[in-house]
Formats: C-alpha cells, structure tokens, sequence
C-alpha cells in the first residue's frame, strides 16, 4: 500500500486503475533508407491508418458537434490526397532517399510557409491543417498511441493536463484526475469541479509512471491518493462510499425548495458549465439555471472553428433541455491558456495581459459575431443572456453592444426568429472593471464577477502558477473591496449582480455575499444543494459577516 499526496481541488472519492496519460512530444527522426519501394509503401500505409482514424473523428464530431465540425474531418482525409502535397513526400522518399517520416515533415513545412505567406486569412489558418494532418501522419508512422482512450473508466494520472485536452477526454470514463503538477485555479482544477469528479494536483514526482494499471483509491477533499490498498482501507472506501451516498440522498430532499434564509433572504444558486452535455447535472441538482457557460470549451474541443449552424443548434440544445431557466452563456473567453492551434494566436510574452476574452472577439469581430448570431438564433428556444469576459473599460462594452446589435439587424433582414430582450452582462473580472463599475452599471443589464481572474489579476498571481499558489488569495481584502464596489455599483442602477468564480462555492463567505447583497452565485452543478443546504440552516443577520477576511 502507497499513500501519495497532493493537493485536493475537487472533492470526491473513487476507486478504480490508475491510467497515465502519456501526452508524448512528436520526434521526427531522420533517416537515409535504401529500400524505396518499402519506404513508399509504408508512407501508403500509414496514409490509409491516418485516414481510417480520420472518418472515426467524423463520425463522433458529427454525433457530439455537429454536420459542420465533423465535415472538417472530411476535410482534413482530402488533403492527406492533395496531389502537391502526395508528390513532395513521395518525391522526397524517390529522390532524396529520406525516411517516410522526414519526407512528410519536410514536405508539410514547405507547404506550410506557403500558406503561412498568404494575404487570405482562412488560407493562413489552413497552415494549421496542414500540422494537423501531418502531426497525424508523422505519430502513425512513429506508432504514437493515439489521443488518451480507455473503455473502462479509470483515475487518470498524467504531469498536467492542458484544458484542450481535458475537455477532450470521455468525462465518462474519467473516475478522476491525479497530477504531478497543476494549479488549484487554473482551468484544469475548475473543469474537474464542474464536472463533479474528484481531482488531486501537484503530487509531484512521487505520482510514478509505474503505477499505472494498479488499483488505487483517490480521495479529492483530503487530497490522498492510495495506491494497492490492502483489505482494511478497501473495507474503509467502502464505507466512505456508503456514508457519501447517504449524505447525497439527505440533500436531496432540499430539491424544489427556495434559496433562502429562514429570516427570508434570498441567494439564488445557478450553476456553471463547460459542454452541453453538463446542462444534464444542471437540472438534477435543481439549480436555477445556468450562471455561467464558458462557451470557449466548445471552441477548444474542435478542430476549427465550429460554424454558425453547429453553435446555433448547441445553444439550442441547451437552452431547451433547460426549458425556459435561464442559460447564461458568456461568449469565448480564449486565449491565455484556453487556445487551439487553430486560432494562430501569437506567441505572447505575458498570455494572460494578452489577446484574450472580448479583446481577441473585438480585434477579429467576425469571429464574436458569428457567435453572437448563433446565440440570438438560439435565443428564440429559451430564456438566454449573453455575458462579455475581461472587460476593463465602458468603451468595450458599447462596442460589444454594437456587435449584438449587428447581428439582430442582420437576424431580423434574413428573416429569422431571435429573441429581442436578451440581456447583455459584464464579467467584472479586471480591477478597473470593479473601479468602473459605476459607468458600466450604465451600460450592462448585469454584472457577473469572476473572481478568479480578479484575484489573478488584483494580487499580480499568475493563477496557472502553482508555486505562487499561497499568495493567490481570493479573500484578500483588496479583492472583496472590488466585489463589494462593483454589487454598490450594480444597486445604485438596480441590476443584478452574480458572482460565477470559485469563490462562489466558499461557504464561509456566504454571510458576507448576503451582507453586501449578492444577486446569485453560479457553482459547479455540485456545490448547488449543499450550499441551498447552508443558506436554509443560517442564523439570521449578524454584523460580523466579514469574519477575518476583511484585513
Ligand atoms: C473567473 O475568472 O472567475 C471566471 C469565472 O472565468 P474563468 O475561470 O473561466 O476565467
Ligand atoms: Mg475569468
């Protein structure tokens, strides 16, 4: 019996066989061959695996994206055809005698700065097909295994885990998350809570590769990880099971009732998601609706850009499984460490001061339109708000208004139904966002705090940063000053204020969210019944509703 451990993001407990993610980086080996014909054949081989992989893609696109996502797999099959492309390996592999894999590689970097040189800007995104396919190639010749793929579920352990590769992992499958590094606030973290499994970061080097295929038993509150356990703890899990079970069925019984104190204040709980599917836990814990939908995750599971038709048919999906609760969907805050290749997003010195949120949807505002009208078309099928990331100034936010107003216009002269009263909010996520809450009360119909980003971004913490990870404090007084600033600014214009960032699920501060008269919390689907749980059993109003955070 081993005990590793860690630090515990999300609680849980589970039992089941370790299985390590191996998120290997490509090698392209360079060899002079003499057999040709053998290596030729080879290449054709491993074009026809990379194909057979490419219509399984399609398939699952086309069942969890969409006709328009999936067709970029189609796509992607096509080009592994391209004469040029076909002539330049094989050529290289006659003439030049190289290995398969060196002949592809030089061949997709030749082809590559073709397009990368281009004027059109879909053509330069094109360059990212071109890695794509050849990455694909270049792993089938190198008998990479593929994606992380298991068929029975497991813990799965791994250095870290980037959020594009989190949310392309089967959640089914997944018992929970061990990491040898990892941040408490990066995104990582939030996933595994909103997603309900239990998850330990920072293990560090203990977490062996050797484990891997081994029983183990991970405890996601303690932050234990407990490798071959004997006859006891087994006995121990067990009953650890039984009493969560219990404790499940208990909070239970608080569905269908209200979100109040017994002295009658109201705290309404929604919750946040990450896929479409999550709307499904959105219901079971009876929560009010969706607070937060980080619609980006959507984005970060495809291959390009998903288009107007596949989001519109997603929103709508959501939006009538929750059958007229309200769904907030907060439009794609990428970038930092939420990016795909296929954004060609530049290489930043400080990623998360960058190109992110509603600054990379107002330099390319094609992109944020397109995604705006899907949402309006799907606005005609629930009760749905739009919210804007990382804003910092009130010019932002009367340009994001603009936006929004384009895509009605455009909506309305084509003809097709979208709701006319959806309200626009305002993530107050930057210090001057806070400071400017004043001004942007007069723009926003509400205000949502994100309080990851505004500690991050209070306090100067790098949130990915695990060893700065005692100095990202969210109970800072700095930072409750700003969230209590910004509810001021929401009650002087009468609109609601939320507060969708980890601190949300922070039980200890629910007397203070009352106090300075927070709307509603969004939390990971979860947390919803426990805190429902809290807020009912609380003692009516005291002064002291800071406790020691306010120093
Ligand atoms: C936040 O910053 O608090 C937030 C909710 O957004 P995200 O964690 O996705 O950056
Ligand atoms: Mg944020």
């Amino acid at each position: 019996m081993i005990l590793l451990h860690g630090k515990g993001v999300s609680d849980g407990i589970a039992a089941g066989k370790i299985c390590f993610y191996k998120a290997v980086p490509q090698v392209v080996v360079y060899t002079k061959i003499n057999d040709v014909a053998k290596e030729l054949a080879r290449y054709e081989a491993a074009k026809t695996t990379a194909k057979e992989q490419l219509k399984q893609l399609e398939t699952q696109a086309l069942a969890k994206l969409g006709k328009d996502s999936a067709a970029l797999f189609a796509t992607h099959a096509m080009m592994l055809d391209d004469i040029d492309f076909v002539t330049a390996i094989t050529e290289k592999i006659k003439t030049e005698q190289w290995n398969a894999e060196a002949a592809v590689s030089d061949a997709a970097s030749a082809l590559n700065t073709v397009f990368m040189a281009l004027d059109d800007a879909y053509m330069r995104a094109r360059a990212a097909d071109i890695l794509d396919i050849t990455a694909r190639l270049v792993g089938v010749l190198n008998g990479e295994q593929s994606r992380f793929h298991t068929d029975t579920p497991v813990i799965l352990a791994a250095d870290d885990l980037s959020p594009s590769e989190t949310v392309q992992l089967d959640n089914a499958k997944i018992l929970g998350f061990v990491t040898r590094g990892g941040s408490e606030n990066a995104h990582t973290a939030i996933l595994a809570r909103t997603m309900g499994i239990p998850a330990i970061i920072g293990i560090g080097d203990a977490l062996l590769e050797a484990y891997d295929g081994q029983n183990a038993r991970i405890d996601g509150k303690n932050g234990t990880l407990l490798i071959a356990p004997d006859a006891a703890e087994q006995a121990a899990y067990a009953a650890a099971a039984q009493e969560a079970e219990t404790q499940k069925i208990a909070l239970a019984q608080l569905k269908g009732l209200p979100d109040c104190t017994p002295d009658g204040r109201t705290l309404r709980l929604f919750c946040n998601i990450t896929t479409p599917a999550q709307a499904e836990d959105v219901l079971a814990c009876d929560a009010a609706g969706i607070g937060l939908f980080r619609t980006e995750f959507l984005f970060l599971a495809a291959s390009d850009y998903p288009s107007e038709a596949a989001q519109t048919a997603l929103y709508r999906a959501v939006l009538e499984k929750m059958d007229k609760k309200r769904v907030t969907m907060r439009t794609m805050d990428i970038g930092a460490d939420k990016t795909a290749a296929y954004f060609n997003l530049p290489q930043e010195a400080n990623p998360a001061l960058g190109m992110r949120g509603i600054r990379l949807g107002l330099t390319r505002p094609q992109l944020l339109l397109t995604q705006l009208r899907a949402i309006y078309r799907a606005s005609a099928y629930g009760d749905v708000a739009i919210l804007f990331p990382m804003v910092a100034s009130v010019w932002e936010v009367k340009e994001l208004k603009k936006l929004c107003a384009t895509a009605r216009q455009q909506l309305a002269q084509e003809g097709l139904a979208f709701a006319t009263n959806v309200p626009l909010g305002v993530m107050i996520e930057t210090p001057a966002a806070a400071l400017v809450a004043e001004k942007l009360a007069e723009e926003a119909d509400f205000f949502s705090v994100g309080t990851n980003d505004l500690t991050q971004y209070t306090l100067a913490i790098d949130r990915q940063n695990d060893t700065l990870s005692r100095f990202y404090e969210p109970h800072h007084p700095a930072v409750l000053r700003l969230l209590a600033m910004a509810a001021q600014a929401a009650h002087a214009h009468h609109i609601p204020i939320y507060i969708c960032g980890e601190l949300a699920s922070d039980a200890s501060l629910l007397p203070y969210f009352l106090k300075i008269g927070i709307t509603a919390l969004s939390v990971s689907p979860r947390n919803v019944l426990p805190l429902r749980k809290m807020l009912r059993e609380m003692k009516e109003k005291t002064d002291d509703t800071q406790g020691n955070h306010s120093n």
